[in-house]
C-alpha cells in the first residue's frame, strides 16, 4: 500500500477502489462498476505492481480504445512502471521491442493489448500460453467492458471471443471494468466472461457536483447566441468541452464563438490531422484557450480535473453516452454545468445514421434506435428530476427530494397544462396502425397531417382522408400533434414498424403509463 503514494502519488483510496484490489489479489474474479473519472485505472495497475505470491507476473490490460492505451502507457512509463503494448498503430520497433521484453527474462508488470490483436494473432496465444505454464500470467483485465454486451452499442465482434479466457486459462483471476451500470448489461458482461462468481463492486453514479440543464434549440442559430451568453455569465474564462455531433458544425461553431463573441474556442474532431489534433488537445489542455467544440472522438482517455462545463449542442447517441459525456465535468469535485440543446431534427439526424450504417444488424438497428428515443425522452421530459430519470436509467433508484435543485427540472417546476390525451394517443396509435396497412413506410409528418384532418395531396393520394380517424385530433395544433407522436415514440421505444405489429411498450424507464398525460407550457 506504501506504493498508493510512492508510486502513483495518492494518499487514499476512493470507494471500492481498494475492495478491487484485495480482490484481484485474492485470485478471485471482480467486476467494477464506476463512473467515468471515478478512477477505474488504479484497481489494476496497483496490484500489477505488486508482484509478490499470488499475483506474481503480467497483468494484461484489453482495452478497446487505441487513444486511451496509449495515455495509460505513457504516464505508467513516467512513473518507472515496465508496461507494454501491443497495437496496430505503433511502429514496428516499438513493437519488437514490446516483443522482446514480453518474452524476455524480466517480465513487464503490465501488457495492453487490442481484443483483435489477442484472437488473431498466434504468437500472443503461444506467448500466452508459455507464461501461464510458467505461472507468470497474474490476471485479466477488461477494460470498458461493456463493450462485451451485444446489447451495447459499440459492438466488437472480437470482444465477444474474450469468453475464451476463462476456458483456456481456467485459474487466472478476470477483473472487468465499465462505466455503465445497467443491470442487462451487468448479467451480460458476466455470463460471456464466465464469472458467474465474481465479486460485484457497484457504487452509486451520482455525480452531486453535475447540475443538469435541457434547453431548448429555436429556429435558426439562437443556440449559439444562447450557448454563448451562457458561457460568459456563468463560466467566463473557465475551461469546457462543447459536443457536436458533425465536424462541420463544430468548426463552424467554434468559429462563430471566437469571431462573434470574442470566446476563445477551437475546434477538434476525427478527421483532422494527427498532428493538428496534438496541438489543439495539448493547448486545451495546458489551458492556451478554454473552450473545445469537439465530436465525441475528443474526451475519451483526456484527463482534465477543472472541466466546469460540457454543453451538447446536439444530442448523444444514448443516455449511457451522455453520462460518459458529461461524466468528463467536474472531475475535481467542483461545481460544473451539463447542459444540452434539444432539437428534434437532432433524432431524425441520429436515426438516418443507424438505419444507413452497414456494418449493423437490423437487430442492433432496432436496440440503437431505441437508446436515440430513450435520449429524447429525457430531454422532452421536462418534469422529472433530470438526476432521478439519468440514474433509472442505471437502475440506480434516487429521490428527487435530494437533488437539491440541481437539475433545470427542479430548480423551475413549470406551470404546466396537463392534459389527459389518452384519447388522442389511442387514435394516433390505430390511424397509424390503418396507414401502414395501406403503405409501408409512414413518414411522421404524413402521420400529424392526417391526424389532424389535412386534405393535402399526400393525404388523399392514399385516401388516407377517407380513413375514419382522419382528423380527429383537427383541435389540436400542430406542435402539439408533433409532440404527442414524438412522446409517444419514446414511450414505447420501438421504431415505427414494431409498433405497426402491437408490440406496444408502454412500460419505460420505470414509468408505467397507464394514460398518458401530456404536458405543454
Ligand atoms: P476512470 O478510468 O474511472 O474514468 P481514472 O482511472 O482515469 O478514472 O481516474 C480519474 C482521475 O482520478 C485520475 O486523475 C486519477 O489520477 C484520479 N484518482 C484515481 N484514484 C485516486 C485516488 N485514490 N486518490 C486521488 N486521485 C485519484
Ligand atoms: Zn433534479
Amino acid at each position: 500500500m506504501a506504493k498508493l503514494s510512492s508510486v502513483f502519488g495518492m494518499k487514499t483510496f476512493r470507494q471500492n477502489q481498494q475492495k478491487a484490489i484485495i480482490t484481484t489479489m485474492d485470485g478471485r474474479d471482480v467486476l467494477v462498476l464506476m463512473p467515468t473519472g471515478g478512477g477505474k485505472s488504479l484497481c489494476y495497475q496497483l496490484p500489477a505492481i505488486c508482484q509478490t505470491g499470488k499475483t506474481r507476473g503480467v497483468t494484461f490490460v484489453i482495452s478497446p480504445l487505441l487513444a486511451l492505451m496509449s495515455d495509460q502507457v505513457q504516464s505508467l512509463m513516467q512513473k518507472g512502471i515496465d508496461v507494454v503494448c501491443f497495437s496496430s498503430d505503433q511502429s514496428d520497433e516499438t513493437n519488437t521491442e514490446a516483443w522482446r521484453k514480453l518474452t524476455g527474462k524480466r517480465k513487464p508488470a503490465l501488457a495492453y493489448v487490442t481484443p483483435e490483436k489477442l484472437e488473431s494473432s498466434d504468437k500472443m496465444r503461444d506467448t500466452m500460453r508459455r507464461l501461464y505454464d510458467n505461472k507468470e500470467l497474474a490476471r485479466f483485465v477488461i477494460d470498458e467492458a461493456h463493450v462485451i454486451s451485444s446489447w451495447g452499442r459499440n459492438f466488437r465482434t472480437a470482444y465477444k471471443h474474450l469468453d475464451r479466457l476463462r476456458r483456456d486459462y481456467p485459474d487466472v483471476p478476470i477483473m472487468a471494468l465499465t462505466a455503465t451500470a445497467n443491470k442487462k448489461t451487468r448479467k451480460d458482461i458476466i455470463d460471456r466472461l464466465g464469472i458467474g462468481n465474481c465479486e460485484v463492486l457497484l457504487q452509486s453514479f451520482n455525480r452531486p457536483n453535475l447540475h443538469y440543464t435541457v434547453r431548448h434549440k429555436r429556429k435558426g442559430k439562437l443556440g449559439i447566441e444562447d450557448m454563448a451568453t451562457f458561457i460568459k455569465s456563468e463560466h467566463p474564462n473557465e475551461t469546457g468541452i462543447i459536443y457536436s455531433n458533425s465536424r462541420d458544425k463544430c468548426e463552424e461553431v467554434a468559429k462563430e464563438l471566437r469571431e462573434k463573441y470574442g470566446l476563445r474556442a477551437k475546434h477538434f474532431h476525427a478527421k483532422m490531422h494527427n498532428e493538428d489534433k496534438r496541438r489543439v488537445q495539448k493547448g486545451w489542455q495546458d489551458g492556451e484557450f478554454e473552450i473545445i467544440v469537439a465530436t465525441i472522438a475528443f474526451g475519451m482517455g483526456i484527463d482534465k480535473r477543472d472541466v466546469r462545463f460540457v454543453i451538447h449542442y446536439s444530442l448523444s447517441k444514448s443516455l449511457d453516452a451522455y453520462a460518459q459525456e458529461t461524466g468528463r465535468a467536474g472531475r475535481d469535485g467542483q461545481p460544473s454545468d451539463c447542459v444540452l440543446y434539444y432539437g428534434s431534427s437532432d433524432v431524425n439526424t441520429l436515426i438516418n445514421q443507424i438505419r444507413g450504417d452497414e456494418d449493423l444488424s437490423q437487430e442492433d438497428k432496432r436496440l440503437q434506435i431505441n437508446e436515440v428515443w430513450q435520449m429524447a425522452y429525457y430531454c422532452l421530459n421536462d418534469v422529472d428530476c433530470r438526476r432521478a430519470q439519468l440514474l433509472a436509467f442505471f437502475d440506480q433508484p434516487f429521490d428527487p427530494k435530494d437533488c437539491d435543485a440541481s437539475c433545470n427540472n427542479c430548480v423551475e417546476p413549470k406551470e404546466l397544462k396537463q392534459e389527459d390525451v389518452t384519447r388522442q394517443a389511442t387514435n394516433a396509435v390505430k390511424l397509424l396502425q390503418s396507414m401502414l396497412e395501406r403503405e409501408a413506410h409512414i413518414t411522421q409528418a404524413l402521420c400529424v397531417n392526417t391526424l389532424r384532418g389535412s386534405k393535402s395531396a399526400e393525404v388523399t393520394k392514399k385516401d388516407f382522408d377517407k380513413l375514419p380517424l382522419h382528423g380527429s385530433a383537427a383541435d389540436m395544433p400542430m406542435n402539439q400533434v408533433q409532440r404527442l407522436f414524438t412522446l409517444l415514440y419514446c414511450l414505447s421505444a420501438f421504431d415505427i414498424h414494431t409498433v405497426s405489429n402491437g408490440n406496444w411498450n408502454y412500460e419505460y424507464m420505470k414509468v408505467p403509463v397507464k394514460s398518458l398525460l401530456y404536458c405543454h407550457c
